[in-house]
C-alpha cells in the first residue's frame, strides 16, 4: 500500500500547532550562574508571570499581554529570586517567575488564567503562547524539584534556571521534558479515533500515551495502538510535534498504519471506532450528523486527523 502521508510533508507540520511558535532565542551556550540577575537589571526585560497553572494576564485596550516589567511585577508579589531566564527577543530579555499573590486578589485589569483557556480562545498570539509554554514548563519543573533526589537535601537553581546543583551531593539535575507519543492509526479509507471518559460529549481524537524508558517513538506508538484498541501497526512515520506545558511533555505526533482492523477496546477507552474520509471531513467541519467534533485547530491530534482526511 502506498499513500502520500507516509512520505515527508512539504511544510513542517509543528509549525502550525498551539504552543509551537516560541520565537525566543536561547543563547544557551552563554547561560552562566549570574544570568537571571544581569537579565533583572537590564531596563527592557519582560517577566512573564504564572502561578498554579495559570498565567497572569494583562488587559491592553484589545486583548491581553503577558509580560511585565521588573517594576511592575512587585504589583503581584513576584517571587524574582525563583525567577528563570527564558532567553532573549530583539526587545531584551524575558524571563518568568512564579506570581505570589492569589488570583483572588489581583489588581483591576489583571486575570489569572489556565493555560489550557488561554490556548483554547487564543487569548496570545503564537509567539507568546510558545513562550508561555517553556516558562509555564520550566517553573513547573523547578517546583516540584526542589529536593536532591539522590540525597534529599534542597538543590540550587543553576545557568538561569536550566539546571540544579545539590550542595550536598554535588549531583546536578537538568529540567526534563515527557515525551508522549499521539497517534493516528490509518488504513487508506479509514482512521482510528477514539473517547476517553474525560472528553466533552461528541469528541472523538487520536489515541496517546506515555512513551517508556528503553523504548523508541515507533515502538511505543505500536504498543499503546495495541494495548488500547487491539490494532497491530506496520509502518510508523513522525509527522509533528507540539510542547504541551502540562506540566512539560513534549507530545510526538505519529501516523500509524492498521495491519488489521478488529479493535479489542480497553478499559481506559470509553468509544473507539474506524471513522471514513466523509465522516473525518464532517467532523473537522463541524457538521457531523451525530455531533461528532475533533479537538479543536492548533491540537497536533487535529494537525495529524486533518492531514490524514486531505491526504489522498
Ligand atoms: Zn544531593
Amino acid at each position: 500500500m502506498s499513500f502520500s502521508l507516509f512520505d515527508a510533508p512539504p511544510h513542517e507540520p509543528s509549525q502550525f500547532v498551539g504552543f509551537a511558535g516560541n520565537p525566543i532565542d536561547r543563547q544557551s551556550e552563554q547561560r552562566a550562574d549570574d544570568s537571571v540577575e544581569k537579565a533583572l537589571a537590564d531596563p527592557s526585560a519582560r517577566v512573564l508571570l504564572v502561578r498554579a497553572g495559570r498565567v497572569y494576564l494583562k488587559a491592553n485596550g484589545t486583548g491581553f499581554s503577558s509580560y511585565y516589567t521588573v517594576t511592575a511585577t512587585s504589583a503581584l508579589a513576584a517571587r524574582l529570586e525563583h525567577a528563570v531566564l527564558l532567553g532573549f527577543t530583539p526587545q531584551g530579555p524575558v524571563l518568568a517567575a512564579p506570581a505570589g499573590l492569589d488570583p483572588e486578589e489581583l489588581p483591576e485589569g489583571i486575570k489569572a488564567i489556565d493555560y489550557r483557556s488561554v490556548y483554547i480562545q487564543g487569548l496570545l498570539e503564537a509567539p507568546d503562547l510558545g513562550i508561555l509554554a517553556q516558562g509555564a514548563s520550566l517553573l513547573a519543573w523547578h517546583s516540584s524539584h526542589r529536593f536532591c533526589s539522590k540525597c534529599g537535601q534542597q538543590s540550587e537553581m543553576r545557568a538561569g534556571g536550566y539546571k540544579r546543583l545539590c550542595p550536598g551531593c554535588g549531583t546536578l539535575h537538568f529540567p526534563r521534558t515527557d515525551p508522549v507519543a499521539i497517534m493516528l492509526t490509518v488504513t487508506k479509507d479509514r482512521c482510528l479515533l477514539g473517547r476517553g471518559p474525560h472528553f466533552g460529549p461528541g469528541m472523538y481524537s487520536a489515541l496517546a500515551g506515555f512513551i517508556e524508558p528503553g523504548e523508541t517513538i515507533e515502538n511505543a506508538v505500536r504498543r499503546e495502538t495495541f494495548e488500547e484498541a487491539g490494532i497491530r501497526l506496520g509502518r510508523v512515520v513522525y509527522h509533528a510535534s507540539q510542547p504541551w506545558p502540562f506540566p512539560y511533555s513534549l507530545m510526538i505526533g505519529c501516523f500509524g498504519e492498521a495491519l488489521n482492523e478488529d479493535i479489542t477496546i480497553d478499559a481506559e477507552l470509553e468509544a473507539c471506532r474506524w471513522f471514513s474520509r466523509d465522516e473525518v471531513l464532517a467532523a473537522l467541519a463541524g457538521t457531523h450528523p451525530d455531533g461528532i467534533f475533533t479537538p479543536p485547530k492548533g491540537a497536533i491530534a487535529h494537525t495529524l486527523i486533518r492531514a490524514w482526511a486531505e491526504s489522498a
